[in-house]
């Protein structure tokens, strides 16, 4: 990492593809794949809208980036410790703001990608917001709740000196949820000595969250499948989907479409899938999945339900397809395969930069994730106003704030991309970037 920090940018005149390779030695995009995948398509856009180098470079690199070690007592007395990472990519927009995971491969690498996802996603949709992301190595399906909890507490305690309501605000991402929200915004309020209820987003709406904020992310899939399907003429009465994850995205991503009366013909989980020609009734499903011990689909059961993989829900013969389950799902391997007319992406980073290009050759629409899966970013937001004023709006006035500004957004996007003639990803990703660059540029290089 250091040998590319070191290496800074000198000639503001040679093209983004000379300039870049200049800046980041070969050996750090080895090791950090998905770090420079993103910024491969980054930079593609860069040089699409023609911006400045030295405009630009500031922003391939994160602010800010904090290891941290995590001691935990364990229910049987012996103290395990976890790895934790939060990532602040920019603050140029606006205080940072990015989920927190907890997965047992979640990497340095991974965080940062995410935090500069969170960048691009909060200048699509122009709220004032930079981008950050956080993370712990641990396995939540193995840890009792009090173990959870206190590798929250402490993980909070470690990076307090990053987060507040003015500097960085996390939310839930995979495997985290409204309590542990609860629980980092009650450690951060102690050590503080007063209740900060904007700390942190998605939290319970006992202490502060916001109506609408569980539903949001999947709502805000569901507002972007609309405006695709008028874009393209898609009938979505006629229309089949099928939907990857079946968590705090894509469990509600499928509720809303099977209560628009949509047919849903597949989803799935990490346990596999299941399959039904004429729509599965989804709240039969969720019903399953909230009763059955393990709260997967696994061991569902009804007339005309089949089994199927994850890798055969993908390559499916449905009108839309909605990768929610996490990243890398459609990569050069299958992407040849894929069926689907439209891809909404509602994971963070399911597509590999080598199908998305395959799948852009097969004329597949692919709208990316940093618009369609804006909405949670858009609804913590609106926790975070209603939090800083003490203001408690009801569920109505949220949905319609975020509906206006996810269909905003998506006709920028589209806009752009009719008139650069390029994908909807590499649209949004330009308009974002020429959002942050001209704040940046009004904002000046300190010192
Ligand atoms: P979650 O932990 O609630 O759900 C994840 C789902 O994916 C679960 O159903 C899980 O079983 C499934 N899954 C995990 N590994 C899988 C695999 N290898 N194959 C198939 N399914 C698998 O997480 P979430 O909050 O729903 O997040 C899902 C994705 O959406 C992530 O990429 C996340 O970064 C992104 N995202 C989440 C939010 C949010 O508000 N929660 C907002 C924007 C983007």
């Amino acid at each position: 990492m250091d040998t590319q920090y070191r290496q800074l940018e000198q000639n503001g005149g040679e093209s983004i593809e000379i300039q870049k390779k200049q800046n980041y030695s070969s050996s750090f995009l080895e090791q950090n794949h998905s770090y420079a995948n993103m910024l491969s398509i980054l930079d593609t856009c860069a040089e699409k809208l023609g911006v400045c180098w030295d405009d630009y470079a500031p922003l391939r690199y994160p602010e800010r980036e904090l290891t941290v070690s995590i001691p935990v007592e364990m229910d049987d007395g012996h103290i395990k410790i976890f790895v934790g990472y939060r990532v602040q990519h920019s603050s140029v927009r606006g205080p940072c703001k990015g989920g927190l995971r907890y997965s047992s491969d979640v990497d340095l690498d991974e965080v940062r990608t995410l935090a500069a996802l969170m960048t691009w996603k909060c200048a699509v949709v122009n709220i004032p917001y930079g981008g950050a992301k956080g993370g712990v190595q641990c396995d939540p399906g193995e840890l009792s709740s009090r173990e959870l909890m206190r590798i929250t507490r402490r993980y909070t305690a470690m990076i307090l000196p990053l987060i507040g309501p003015q500097k960085d605000v996390p939310a839930p991402d995979m495997n985290t949820n409204a309590q542990v929200m609860g629980w980092i915004m009650d450690t951060y309020s102690m050590f503080k000595g007063f209740t900060v209820p904007g700390v942190v987003t998605g939290k319970p709406i006992e202490i502060g969250g916001s109506l609408g904020r569980e539903e949001a992310t999947g709502r805000g899939v569901l507002f972007t499948i609309n405006q695709i399907a008028l874009k393209k003429g898609v009938d979505l009465r006629r229309a089949s989907f099928a939907v990857q994850g079946f968590g705090k995205v894509g469990g509600i991503v499928a509720r809303l479409l099977y209560q628009e009366g949509y047919r849903i013909v597949a989803i799935s989980d990490v346990s596999g899938g299941i399959y039904k020609e004429d729509g599965l009734d989804i709240m039969d499903v969720s019903n399953y999945v909230k009763e059955n011990p393990s709260h997967l689909i696994e061991g569902y059961r009804a007339e005309g339900v089949l089994p199927l993989t994850n890798q055969e829900l993908l390559t499916l013969e449905v009108d839309i397809l909605v990768p929610a389950a996490r990243e890398n799902q459609i990569t050069e391997d299958n992407a040849g395969d894929i069926k689907a007319r439209i891809i909404v992406e509602a994971a963070n980073g399911p597509i590999t930069p080598e199908a998305d290009q395959i799948l852009s050759e097969r004329s597949i629409i692919v709208v990316p994730d940093i618009l369609s899966n804006a909405g949670g970013v858009v609804v913590s937001y609106l926790e975070w106003v209603q939090n800083i004023q003490s203001l408690m709006w009801d569920e109505r006035k949220v949905n319609a704030f975020l509906r206006k500004i996810m269909e905003r957004s998506f006709q920028e996007v589209w806009e752009l991309q009719e008139q650069k003639q390029v994908t909807l990803r590499e649209a949004a990703y330009m308009l974002a970037l020429d959002r942050t660059i001209k704040a940046r540029k009004i904002r000046g290089n300190f010192p």
